[in-house]
């Protein structure tokens, strides 16, 4: 329950036609560099064309091209912590300097402070995620908007996690030359081991991530597996429905249950729950001490006694709260 994978893994019916498409691939020859086969199947399900869409090895490897590209000495990355670390990490990488606008206590976006930075131009690159990893919530749709029309920057927004969220900035994409939306097959569609990722932006957006890009990173077995994946995603609906119903109990339970009085637990449009936590590395170490893996933020800049748990199975997540009800009943303060 540490790193927001999905707790189910791909429907057996499914793995049986993956491991179908094995037999008749012909391992000796490279793969098809971009992946046009994917590329259309994406661009067809989103009503776009082959040449705004790009696939990668995760999303990881296209925000390492988004730091070639759109990075570098003498660029500016906007970013909003808490968030992502990879994305300040491939600036560091990159020799890009990074500007940190931090969000508000309640961790929503800063947004009156983000439109006075950017009016002042010498901006490259924002990374905006939505929704927010570790924090939880989506950006405002209506401020994405606002600052894609006050900029001439790139605006990243990462939908990794966009499954879980009912909210898409899409719609935007057709007006707006400097958005692009990342996703990924490693989260809702329980492809973390496959290694796929996805851009959808204008043909210019595109071209210039082409021109960066490893040009085999994208296994000809990834391919394949990504067009059954995506050709029958639909089978990974009821999955999803399950992550946002389990959210949103374990949600009630840390709110309004009194065992968890002294848990302060964030709202979430995405597949794990933020929480304020009293002793929250001890908690981690108990939970761990009793095979409950959660991810700590404890000691992480801004999310000082936070923990994030990934929603799993029900099962899972009953053993999760039971845990922790049971070292929060230890705590005497
Ligand atoms: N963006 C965010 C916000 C993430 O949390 C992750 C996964 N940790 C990614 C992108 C990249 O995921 P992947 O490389 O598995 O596609």
């Amino acid at each position: 329950m540490s790193a927001n994978e999905n707790p189910r893994n791909v429907p057996t019916v499914l793995v049986e036609r993956m491991v179908a498409r094995l037999r008749d691939l012909p391992f000796n020859r490279y793969p098809d560099p971009l992946a046009n086969t994917l590329r259309d199947d994406i661009a067809n399900a989103y009503g776009l064309e082959r040449t705004n869409v790009l696939v990668g090895n995760g999303g990881d490897e296209l925000l390492f091209d988004i730091a070639l590209a759109w990075g570098g000495p003498g660029r500016t990355l906007l970013n909003f912590p808490p968030t992502f670390s990879v994305y300040a990490a491939n600036a560091r990488l990159t020799h890009t300097t990074v500007e940190s606008i931090d969000r508000l206590p309640d961790f929503t976006l800063n947004e009156e402070a983000i439109l006075e930075r950017v009016a002042k131009g010498k901006v490259q690159c924002i990374m905006i995620t939505s929704p927010n990893n570790p924090t939880g919530q989506c950006a405002r749709l209506e401020f994405i908007e606002q600052l894609l029309n006050a900029t001439d920057a790139l605006v990243v927004v990462d939908e990794a996690y966009g499954e879980f969220a009912g909210q898409t900035v899409l719609p935007l994409l057709e007006a707006h030359q400097n958005l692009l939306i990342l996703k990924t097959f490693s989260k809702a569609y329980a492809l973390a081991g496959v290694r796929l990722g996805y851009v959808l932006a204008h043909a210019s957006v595109i071209n210039e991530l082409i021109k960066v890009r490893q040009p085999y990173s994208v296994d000809a077995v990834s391919q394949a597996f990504g067009e059954v994946v995506f050709e029958n995603r639909a089978l990974f609906e009821s999955g999803i429905e399950e992550i946002i119903s389990e959210r949103a109990r374990v949600f009630e339970v840390l709110t309004c249950d009194d065992a968890f009085a002294k848990v302060e637990a964030f709202p979430s449009d995405a597949n794990w729950i933020l929480m304020r936590v009293p002793q929250a590395h001890e908690a981690w170490d108990y939970l761990y001490s009793q095979g409950v893996l959660v991810r700590d933020f404890s000691s992480a800049p801004l999310l000082g006694g936070c923990l994030r748990v990934t929603i799993g199975t029900p099962a899972e997540n009953d053993r999760f709260l039971r845990e922790l009800k049971v070292f929060l009943g230890k705590v005497t303060s």
